[in-house]
């Protein structure tokens, strides 16, 4: 059994500068910033923020990496070797890198162990696959001026990515924007959450074991109104790939229209779980629980409404809430528990004002709602029944544990009501029937439809949302698209057929 004490001791192996250029540089960082352990609210260390300077070192020596450096020149097969090896040196210390996850976010190492680690290692070696393979097309153009033409196009780094990432799963989402763009050839400057920064700090301690040049990867970490400001507002990232919230997304948004900068944003969401009369309930219970539950709520495609067929409600609100009632809320590193604390005292702040809301508005508090007496950004699983879709609670996002069961009397009331939301990223559908699956995920809007398992995650399969929750897709082929620019190349013939 791993101990709170041995892995706060791991915490001080974990450099704590900015690392860019391909050193660890904190040469003109003035400023620094304490992470908090969740869960004893205690200093876990100190970090050195980067500043303007660093940002525009950073981003300097990116462009130069690409331009003038060895980056630049490393063809596909050699940066599919190297991804290789960086997903090589993330697997021999991913117990690492899953405790000091677990101890900067607040959740229980299961979770990282079995997913975020996982999924990480996997998306890295995936896009280590695409690094070699990034052809182009030949196309049969027509004549120019009666010479025959031939033309083709290729596929070409957008160049320096900002990648801007959130504290529910720093690991894993980092992966989602850094894989795709050092498969692609790009130059990756990351902004590491300030809440949990340090498996983002432990990665880049390993890109010079994995042979990648200096200015390929940076990690600069720093608060987002200072650092990520400046790396956004920097005129030398051509694209911005950014997770966390909408309201920075817009800044983000608007930063990168000034040059008409490429992004990718994912912005969270407000997802449906919906459970038809003939769902498998035993399964349809453990599931929905996960979606809405796991990583204390904390996760972008969270299946936080709920909506049940009323044939079913009863028995099923019954269910969840004996499942929500079965979660062992604690010490991420105390035996059983299984889940943990939120991120900071705002965000507990914040679901609880929620929490509040849904009881003020009339919706039906089933189990929850309070928090357990002790040190920590703690709340309690919490359900609300007869939630209309209306209610603040089914229209905003909480970011914790907070689920609103709603019935629905159809088919078509289920759809209208999932898709009568300002967010669009993931949907889940609980049926035995395969064809009213299949027909009905056609009609849910969302970037990703899960049929009978929440939201399984796959390196394969692109991700992300329409609407509030964003813009543009990571993973899969969208990915390298995502970080890729086609470009057309058409040779005039100076070769004229015998008449
Ligand atoms: P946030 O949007 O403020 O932070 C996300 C990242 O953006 C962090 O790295 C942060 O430092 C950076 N950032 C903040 N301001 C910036 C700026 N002006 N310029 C550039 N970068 C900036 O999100 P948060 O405060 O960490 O969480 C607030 C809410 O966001 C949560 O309650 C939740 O609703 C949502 N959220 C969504 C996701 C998701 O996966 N979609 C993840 C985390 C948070």
């Amino acid at each position: 059994m791993l101990t709170r004490a041995a892995a706060e001791r791991l915490v001080s192996t974990v450099p704590t500068e900015p690392y860019l250029a391909g050193r660890w540089d904190s040469s003109q960082s003035a400023d620094t910033f304490d992470v908090i352990d969740p869960v004893t609210e205690r200093r876990l260390t100190t970090v050195a923020a980067a500043g303007a300077g660093e940002v525009d070192r950073a981003v300097s020596h990116a462009r130069s990496a690409l331009d003038e450096g060895a980056w630049g020149r490393t063809d596909g097969s050699t940066r599919a070797l190297l991804l290789h090896r960086l997903a090589d040196l993330i697997e021999a210390r991913s117990e690492e890198f899953a405790i000091l996850e677990s101890l900067d976010v607040g959740k229980p190492a299961f979770e990282p162990r079995a997913i975020d680690l996982p999924q990480t290692i996997q998306t890295f070696r995936y896009f280590a696959g695409w690094a070699d393979k990034l052809e182009g097309r030949s196309i049969p153009t027509g004549a120019y001026m009666g010479r025959p033409t031939h033309s083709y196009t290729v596929r070409e780094p957008v160049g320096v990515v900002a990648a801007i990432t959130p504290w529910n799963s720093p690991t894993m989402i980092g992966a989602w924007k850094i894989a795709p763009a050092l498969a692609a050839g790009c130059a990756v400057v990351l902004k590491p959450p300030e809440d949990a920064p340090l498996t983002s700090l432990l990665l880049a301690s390993l890109i010079e074991e994995a042979g990648f040049p200096a200015g390929a990867f940076s990690v600069l970490p720093g608060l987002g109104a200072v650092t990520g400001q400046a790396l956004i507002d920097h005129p030398g990232v051509d694209k911005i790939s950014f997770t966390g919230s909408p309201e920075t997304g817009y800044k983000v948004a608007v930063a990168a229209a000034k040059g008409f900068r490429r992004t990718t944003l994912e912005l969270g969401g407000k997802s449906p779980q919906i459970v038809f009369g003939d769902a498998n309930l035993d399964d349809a219970t453990m599931g929905v629980a996960a979606g809405v539950f796991a990583n204390q709520g904390e996760v972008c495609a969270a299946g936080s409404r709920i909506l049940v067929a009323r044939a079913v409600y009863d028995e099923f609100v019954e269910r969840l809430v004996a499942r929500a009632r079965d979660i062992k809320v604690g010490d991420p590193f105390d035996e059983g528990t299984t889940m943990g604390a939120l991120i900071n005292a705002r965000q507990l702040e914040r679901v609880s004002g929620y929490i509040k809301t849904g009881a003020d508005d009339g919706a039906r508090l089933v189990t929850g709602g309070g928090r357990p007496d002790r040190k920590g950004f703690f709340v309690e699983p919490t359900l609300f029944a007869e939630v209309d879709n209306t209610m603040t609670i089914a229209r905003q996002e909480i970011f914790g544990p907070v689920g609103a069961v709603i019935p629905f009397d159809s088919d078509t009331e289920a759809v209208t009501i999932a898709n009568d939301s300002d967010y669009a990223l993931a949907a889940t559908l609980w049926t035995s029937d395969v064809n009213r699956a299949h027909a009905l995920a056609r009609r849910v809007k969302a970037g990703a439809v899960a049929i009978n398992g929440w939201a399984p995650l796959d390196p394969r399969l692109p991700w992300g949302g329409s609407k509030l929750s964003g813009q543009g897709r990571e993973l899969g082929w969208a990915g390298i698209e995502a970080n890729t620019e086609e470009k057309s190349v058409t040779a005039v013939l100076s070769y004229a057929p015998d008449k």
